[in-house]
């Protein structure tokens, strides 16, 4: 389908039903908003259907939009390190985003990341709602604002509320912390390194907050 420049936005309809696999498959052919129509595919949530803790980034950036598949660039590697580092195997974590398509702007022949808008947001907000609904995980964690802001509401913010174990309709338990690609965008190694030690605290605390050991 050739590109438009047409934005539009509206709820997102995921099916009713109890499989992740049908959801995630519907998924694949959204197009309730235009983000659909620059990005090379859907990048839908991956990980265990019972698994007791979820996280949430942003969308999916340059590599997952090829890939297909979350947190597999730059900010997932480093992500990755952090979960090891608190005693989380990414394996028994489920991982997603709060939009599905990749926003971009291009720059030369490179795609630069957008940040997703409120009304992009709320259109795909269905998609996490129905992730949430069949993984039901003891645990979310938002990753950063846009993902905190999709369950919070636009009022919240990460740097008041960082590392709290708060409560929501979607979830008994939800931690806020900062998106790892955060991490990457610091000034310099030793505020890179300060800022992943306090990434990792955050994972520890909401490995903490589940209740349970999780095996590694
Ligand atoms: S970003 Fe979300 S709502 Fe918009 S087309 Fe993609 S899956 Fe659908």
């Amino acid at each position: 389908m050739p590109a438009t420049t047409e934005e539009y936005a509206r709820p997102a309809t995921p099916p009713d039903t109890s499989s992740l696999a049908e959801v995630r498959e519907a998924a694949r052919e959204c197009t309730a908003c235009h983000l659909y129509k620059r990005a090379t595919q859907t990048v839908f949530g991956e990980g265990p259907k019972d698994a007791p803790i979820m996280l949430v980034g942003e969308q999916p950036g340059d590599y997952e939009d090829v890939a297909g598949k979350p947190f597999v660039g730059p900010a997932g590697k480093i992500m990755d390190r952090a979960l090891e580092e608190a005693g989380i195997d990414r394996k028994e974590v489920y991982v997603t985003n709060a939009v599905k398509h990749f926003k971009w702007e291009p720059r030369g022949k490179r795609r630069i990341h957008q940040k997703p808008n409120s009304r992009e947001i709320a259109a795909c907000r269905p998609w996490l709602e129905a992730e949430l609904r069949l993984v039901k995980p003891k645990l979310l964690v938002c990753l950063g604002a846009t993902a905190a802001q999709a369950i919070f509401g636009p009022s919240f913010r990460v740097t008041r509320e960082r590392g709290k174990v708060l409560s929501s309709k979607f979830a008994p338990r939800v931690l806020a912390t900062v998106h790892p690609s955060s991490l990457l965008r610091q000034p310099d190694e030793q505020s890179r390194e300060r800022e992943y030690k306090r990434f990792v605290v955050d994972l520890r605390a909401a490995l903490k907050a589940t209740g349970e050991g999780i095996e590694i």
